[in-house]
């Protein structure tokens, strides 16, 4: 592994990000924030799995009087995990929850520019940190305008708030350049990097490929795209966002932050399948974008069937072979209106059989629809129980309760010709 790249250490709460700091695991509640009970009691159970950081979603005033509950049981429980308020569209939450938290993520692409000083003035004064949250599939109007959804473009969004806070002297910023495809994630996270020098500015990086689904398929996604930039000594703060109880998201990070050096072949000999997954994904994933190749020899002691499935999703997730449908889904948050996992599951039985597709299920409309990047075919929350449709980003059916919409996404993939009957074997 090479040596990590130096970043400005950033105090979130007890502990620091960059610097000579270790890797920090991350990961983010599912349940309703305003639900205090259940989302402490999600917390502890991270915090029991060795979650360094959790964050919680943070939609508008409500939520911030549930943070300051959350935070007083945590204090009473003697837990010091940081919290971290995710937020979006919405800067006066931003600012009124800041005090109470350790870190403030905030996405360029819905935040008002104008009220990020303000946000500054307030994290300068309860020593919160704030993470510029860049997500590929919502970059702002302007920076479409200007860059397209483009790694530079996604650069662009993160410098131009960063350059606010230098000028502010605010250095403690972390950022994060995530997208759904992990080759765009990685371009831009390195080309970033590439810039940090001519902008005076080396904040630490958050990893995560967003909405990277569930299952075998997630972890290939996740890793493909953290692995190689962690073997780079890029990095030092992840989150593996997966459709899944948030525990499970914090094995795969612990993998990632020990992943050894590419031994030169894509071969396993240990007795984790995940370990398996993770370590080969995020090899693979340091040769592939540069050198593309459907020759991968993968070797494991888990059978031919298993590398073969290992084999197919790496070749998916580097976009070089489809095999299957693919699938974005979000990891839900308190956001989501329905039961993502399950209807995630549902959908994926339903439609992997449709080689090449892609259908996003997305769990609220706030962030679905513009987050779920290049997908064909969306199936997005819209109020508690009811989906929305769209194709590519149009949305062209509304309100169907959740009882139906998997027929009315397979009547919507009918009618566009995509769909076949599965081949029962
Ligand atoms: S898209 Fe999913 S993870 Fe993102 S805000 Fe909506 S429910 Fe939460």
């Amino acid at each position: 592994m090479r040596t990590r790249i130096k970043t400005t250490p950033v105090r979130v709460g007890s502990i620091v990000i960059g610097g000579d700091e270790p890797i920090r695991i991350q990961s983010m509640t599912t349940t309703k924030t305003e639900d205090v009970e259940a989302s402490v009691e999600q917390i502890l159970s991270l915090v029991r799995k060795k979650a360094e950081l959790v964050r919680v979603t943070v939609q508008g005033m409500r939520q911030v009087e549930a943070v300051k509950q959350i935070r007083k049981r945590l204090k009473e429980l003697k837990v010091n995990i940081p919290l971290i308020a995710d937020i979006h569209f919405f800067p006066k939450a931003a600012i009124a929850v800041a005090p109470f938290v350790d870190k403030v993520r905030v996405n360029p692409g819905n935040f008002a520019i104008g009220s990020f000083l303000e946000l500054i003035e307030v994290c300068k004064k309860s020593n919160t940190a704030i993470r510029i949250g860049v997500n590929h599939g919502s970059l702002s109007e302007e920076i479409l305008y200007e860059y397209g959804d483009t790694p530079k473009g996604m650069c662009e969004s993160a410098f131009r708030f960063l350059r606010i806070a230098k000028e502010a002297n605010f250095d403690q910023v972390i950022v994060s350049l995530k997208s759904s495809n992990p080759l765009v994630m990685m371009r831009a996270y390195r080309l970033f990097v590439a810039m940090m020098p001519s902008e005076g500015v080396s904040p630490p990086l958050h990893l995560g490929v967003t909405e990277a689904g569930e299952g075998v398929d997630g972890r290939i996604r996740a890793a493909f795209g953290i692995g190689p930039l962690l073997l780079d000594g890029i990095g030092d703060t992840i989150r593996v966002s997966l459709t899944e109880d948030p525990q499970e998201e914090i094995a795969p990070c612990r993998i990632l932050k020990d992943l050894p050096p590419y031994p030169g072949s894509l071969t396993y000999d240990g007795s984790s399948q995940e370990e398996a997954i993770v370590q080969l994904s995020s090899w693979a994933g340091t040769f592939l974008l540069e050198a593309p190749t459907l020759d991968l020899k993968i070797s494991t002691p888990f059978g031919s069937e298993f590398d073969q499935r290992l084999k197919e999703g790496i070749l998916q997730a580097a976009r070089l072979k489809m095999f299957k449908a693919d699938f974005i889904s979000c990891p839900s948050c308190g956001r989501t209106q329905f039961d993502l996992q399950t209807v995630t599951k549902r959908i994926k039985e339903s439609t992997e059989h449709l080689i090449g597709v892609k259908i996003a299920v997305m769990g609220c409309i706030v962030n679905g629809p513009g987050e779920m990047a290049d997908a064909d075919f969306g199936y997005v929350g819209s109020k508690p129980g009811f989906v929305d449709l769209y194709i590519k980003h149009q949305k062209v059916v509304c309100h169907v309760h959740e009882s139906l919409a998997l027929e009315a996404l397979i009547e919507l993939l009918k009618k566009e010709g995509v769909w076949k009957e599965p081949v029962s074997v």
